[in-house]
């Protein structure tokens, strides 16, 4: 049977338009319900921890969300990863999350930092993408220019679905290849493209443009873009609402339904009896007396029916899952079942944690959700020292909901944390403060960045002896050696060819 979901994420440098093309997939899908909103209600407005303050005072979301929309038998879910410079850890593992993302490039700007950090995670695990060129209703970069950038800083293939005919005041409408039809900018305030003109003659000047446009690239294939080797190009303005239709229709009728996830040697089908999945994400934020969270699940197979008994690999023991939130179905906050692909909320008190596998029979285990190297490393100074230990168990804790990492040095006392955004410090010495009763500053640390060694144990061993003032153990006691800067891996990693430089590390 093949499944009507598509969960996907957008992945963009913040100002690209990621927000205003949410909105405009949004409105054409009718359906919303925005997960936030779901338990921001009554008293739990009323009860925002710190930590909830310092994304409302950055007017930032810390936490990636889930917006679940329906159009022409297809259910769309998107995952929101925050766009912003501080992203976290979240915003990686929420890509771990989904089958495809489209990747939003501002036309006048091109492929930016932020754009190519979250596209080398998608890489990781060959997420397929599909490219969409903003802002075309302003004057930006030569298309050609765009398409090369493209291919060449991302060693991807790009093949153009579409043309603008002109941008900026000059725009007239998109060409669009498959039909041969131009859509025109309609209506008293040109918004919106409207009817398709299929006998569209196109100035000249565009014409030969177009034509090289398209047999300059490669052809669409659909298995090449599957595989994440080739990405379809798509123009528009999320503003004006040019183009959107033409995305979310690409996104129907390309984007994978969802994939089988890998669990060790084997492999996960969505076709499979048993309810699976696995928590790519904690939120606990509300209220910091009541230790409640809501784990969020990617449901991997079966059909999940409110009530049902799941077992959390870290628990062994099954729990039932009676107030779930899936965020689908216009008003209805409790879900009555859900399938592979969809996302489904468990509200806990801590039980369920990120990486962690929910089954019906409890042997499989999900690989492949891993933690990316930290590019923040900070030491962690206590203002009372007699706090040590409560200060251990919340740096454990909080690594293991996935806020920071944390780091013990093999010699000296002094414990690191390490992070991908600014932000989670922020959040990390709130939440330190608010819930474990523990005041504590954060001081620069001689640290770039870190990895994870592997390899044999006589190799470890010997490197270990060696080099055991940069060297920590991670919250589940693995090796990892903490760098000064990105060329200080590159060295380690020449001299010791027999070891593995990780920047991520699989759970
Ligand atoms: P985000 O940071 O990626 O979420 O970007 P936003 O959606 O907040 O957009 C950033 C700015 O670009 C806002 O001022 C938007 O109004 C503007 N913007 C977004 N899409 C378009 C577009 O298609 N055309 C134009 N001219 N402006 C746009």
């Amino acid at each position: 049977m093949t499944s009507n979901r598509r969960t996907f994420a957008i992945i963009s440098h913040p100002d690209a338009g990621k927000t205003t093309l949410t909105e405009k997939l949004l409105l054409q899908g009718g359906a919303i319900h925005l997960a936030g909103e779901v338990k921001a209600r009554g008293a739990a407005r009323r009860a925002r921890s710190d930590w909830m303050k310092i994304e409302q005072q950055r007017g930032i979301s810390v936490t990636s969300s889930v917006m679940t929309f329906e159009r022409e038998g297809i259910t769309f879910n998107l995952l929101d990863t925050p766009g912003h410079e501080d992203f976290s850890e979240d915003t990686y593992r929420t890509l771990t999350a989904v089958d495809s993302a489209i990747m939003v490039i501002d036309a006048a700007k091109g492929i930016e930092p932020q754009t190519r950090k979250l596209f080398e995670v998608c890489r990781l695990r060959n997420v397929p993408i599909i490219t969409f060129v903003n802002k075309v209703d302003r004057e930006g970069r030569p298309i050609f220019e765009l398409l090369d950038e493209i291919a060449d800083m991302l060693a991807l293939d790009v093949s153009p679905q579409m043309f603008p005919v002109g941008m900026g005041g000059q725009f007239e409408g998109i060409l669009d290849y498959a039909t041969g039809a131009i859509a025109r900018p309609e209506g008293p305030s040109k918004e919106f493209l409207g009817t398709r003109d299929a006998d569209a003659v196109l100035p000249e000047q565009f014409a030969e443009e177009a034509e090289l446009a398209q047999i300059g690239y490669p052809e669409f294939d659909l298995e090449a873009y599957r595989n994440g080797d080739l990405t379809p190009v798509y123009f528009g303005s999320a503003l004006k609402n040019f183009g959107v239709t033409e995305l979310i229709e690409a996104i129907a009728k390309y984007a994978p339904p969802p994939r089988p996830q890998p669990a060790g040697e084997e492999v996960i089908s969505p076709d499979r009896d048993e309810v699976t999945g696995f928590i790519f994400k904690v939120q606990a934020n509300m209220d910091p007396n009541h230790r409640d969270r809501i784990a969020f699940m990617r449901q991997v197979s079966g059909t999940f029916k409110r009530g049902m008994k799941l077992t959390p690999s870290g628990l062994g023991k099954p729990i039932a899952i009676h107030s779930p939130i899936l965020f689908f179905a216009q008003d209805r906050e409790l879900a009555d079942t859900a399938e592979a692909g969809d996302i489904i909320g468990i509200p806990n008190h801590g039980t369920l944690r990120v990486g962690d596998t929910l089954s019906e029979k409890n042997q499989i285990r999900f690989t492949g959700l891993p933690n990316f190297a930290p590019e923040i490393l900070r030491r962690v100074v206590l203002a009372d020292p007699t706090k040590t230990k409560q200060l251990r168990k919340a740096l454990d804790d909080l690594s293991e909901e996935g806020v920071i990492q944390v780091f013990y040095p093999e010699i000296g006392g002094q414990w690191i944390i390490g992070v991908v955004g600014q932000l989670q410090l922020e959040v990390l010495v709130s939440r330190l403060e608010a819930e474990y009763k523990v005041a504590a500053h954060l001081e620069a640390s001689p640290y770039a960045t870190a990895r994870w060694l592997k390899g044999e144990e006589k190799a470890l061993d010997e490197f270990e002896k060696f080099n055991r003032a940069t060297l920590a153990r991670d919250r589940d006691g693995d090796l990892v050696f903490l760098a000064k800067s990105p060329w200080d891996v590159t060295y380690q990693q020449e001299k010791n060819p027999e070891l593995a430089f990780s920047a991520t590390k699989e759970r």
